[in-house]
């Protein structure tokens, strides 16, 4: 019995010692995957974070070659220079009255209305360099720009860079289209002209020349801009700053050619207004439409 007995004592204590062997195994692997799993939730957090750094250093740099695109459309940053040694007769003297000439480019928009309405306010009268829309929905833009004295001129017909300079034939096609639509809708034989871009694009692949050229053919004439708002780059000026960034310019010059656009999406330009029109004011500046009397302003020109 004894010896039977201490057999059995001794198989029970195995059976114990291998079941504390098992649940030591099955607690350490326990821990393993758990450690595993924390590491490796960690790793993934670490790489969704650094997946999300340089999304946001990608998009930034995105942002960064638009802002350099869109100043190269509307380069006016060799105007210091270029303007300078072209136009020297035109730098302010003492004594001298600022003539300020307010230019909208890209309308009529959902905007024109609003802009027409300050100008009123300010018995102020300006240009407008304006685009093919629509005539069932804008045709009263169009109309008002005229009826209210302002002046209004060409800036294309489509704004398509590629297509417009493309070659001589499209870039007349272009002009006698926005030419027309002008001609039948306010009844005005506009001549002026306002290059998408300007005369100093860089956008266009053939020779600005060409282009010229068959505007001087036409009797027409080009007018660039002197000062730019910065209303036309992707860097978000508030309506302080358009402001600022014109009256730091007019202050310059005896002639001011004022570079503003009039588009849906540019509602800081709306809001600047009044106050562009007040500080000018204060400054002795006079405000005029373009008339065939105003000091022609441009990029570049062409020697015929
Ligand atoms: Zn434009």
């Amino acid at each position: 019995m004894d010896i039977a007995n201490e057999g059995l004592e001794r198989q029970r204590a195995k059976r114990k010692r291998v079941a504390r062997m098992k649940k030591m195994i099955v607690s350490t692997l326990l821990i393993f995957i758990l450690i595993t799993t924390c590491v490796m939730t960690f790793l993934v957090i670490e790489v969704i974070s650094l997946q999300k750094q340089l999304d946001a250093l990608t998009a930034n740099m995105a942002v960064a070659e638009t802002v350099e695109d869109t100043e190269e459309m509307v380069d006016d940053s060799f105007l210091d220079n270029v303007y300078l040694v072209d136009n020297i007769d035109n730098i302010a003297e003492e004594g001298d009255i600022p003539l300020v000439y307010l230019t909208f480019d890209d309308g009529p928009s959902e905007n024109t209305d609003a802009i027409l309405d300050i100008l009123d306010d300010y018995n102020v009268k300006a240009t407008f360099f304006v685009v093919g829309q629509d005539t069932e929905i804008y045709g009263d833009e169009y109309r008002r720009i005229v009826d209210e004295g302002h002046t209004i001129g060409m800036h294309s017909y489509s704004h398509n860079y590629s297509k417009i300079y493309q070659s001589s034939d499209s870039f007349i096609a272009d002009y006698n289209k926005i030419h027309d639509l002008i001609l039948d809708v306010t009844g005005v034989d506009t001549k002026y002209y306002r290059f998408p871009g300007g005369s100093s694009n860089k956008v266009s692949n053939s020779s600005m020349s060409v282009f010229i050229n068959y505007l001087n053919q036409e009797g027409a004439v080009y007018y660039d801009w002197n000062v730019a708002s910065g209303d036309a780059t992707s860097q978000a000026f508030t309506a302080d700053e358009l402001v600022d960034n014109v009256m730091k310019d007019v202050v310059k010059y005896k002639t001011s050619v004022v570079l503003l656009h009039d588009a849906s999406n540019k509602d800081a330009t709306v809001e600047a207004l009044p106050r562009l029109i007040e500080s000018l004011n204060e400054a002795g500046a006079m405000i005029l439409p373009i008339t065939d009397d105003t000091t022609i302003i441009q990029h570049v020109s062409v020697v015929q």
